[in-house]
């Protein structure tokens, strides 16, 4: 059994509140969406599976391992726990992912549309258009392998028919990630039914994209300024 150190403990306690704001901000409904942070090499706490946000306490995160075994807990770990893990590995500068059924986001999966270039800051943070993967049944390390075959070196990525997963280097940074792109997604949705929208040139995608990573997500970490 692992045995939970203070810095888990905050962990827990901060997916806790994520998962509150994620509810406040109507980026999930219901127990649907699960928060995830890297605790250590190849050891991650995660929300339970099937447990609603608003009555989430601290000891009903799970620690699970690189297995997805639980180390630690009372409940079943997320029923995504493979596409956590699965983006962890391929992405070893991700320290937090969120996955949301967001409205937005999930309308754009449904139809199986990525977003486009089209608005600032998403583009700042993506560095592109963030694409859709493959259909894949959830829970599935197929849906897992599709994932992140489709994030594509991005943070977000949408998932067919079913919502969007985020990570960042902190959950900090994976809730913006999860707040933008959602609001890129609604932005897209209303220009496609209103004519569409111009994309951004690829160039100035590359230069607001370098920006984001050399600066100003420093700033937003206060690292920078
Ligand atoms: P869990 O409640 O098991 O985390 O699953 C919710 C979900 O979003 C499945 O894709
Ligand atoms: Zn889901």
């Amino acid at each position: 059994m692992y045995s939970l150190q203070d810095k888990d403990k905050l962990a827990c306690s901060k997916i806790v509140a994520t998962g509150k704001l994620l509810t406040e901000k109507h980026l999930v409904a219901g127990s649907w969406g699960n928060i995830s942070c890297k605790i250590g090499e190849s050891i991650y706490a995660v929300t339970p599976s099937g447990k609603g946000y608003t009555s989430l306490t601290d000891e009903d995160i799970v620690i699970i391992d690189q297995q997805c075994d639980t180390v630690w807990g009372r409940h079943v770990p997320s029923s995504e726990s493979k596409l956590h893990v699965a983006v962890y590995s391929a992405y070893p500068e991700a320290q937090a992912i969120i996955h949301t059924h967001s409205i937005y986001a999930s309308a754009l999966a449904a139809m199986r549309k990525p977003i486009p270039p089209i608005i600032e800051d998403i583009v700042q943070i993506i560095g592109g258009s963030v694409n859709c993967a493959e259909y894949a049944l959830p829970g599935t390390q197929q849906l897992a392998a599709n994932a992140v075959s489709a994030l594509a070196g991005r943070k977000a990525v949408l998932l067919a028919n079913h919502g969007a997963v985020c990570w960042g280097k902190s959950l900090e940074d994976a809730l913006i990630v999860a707040e933008v792109l959602e609001k890129a997604a609604q932005i897209a949705v209303i220009c496609q039914s209103c004519g569409g929208a111009v994309e951004l040139p690829a160039d100035d995608v590359a230069v607001m994209h370098e920006f984001y990573n050399k600066h100003y997500s420093k700033r937003q970490m206060g690292e920078e300024g």
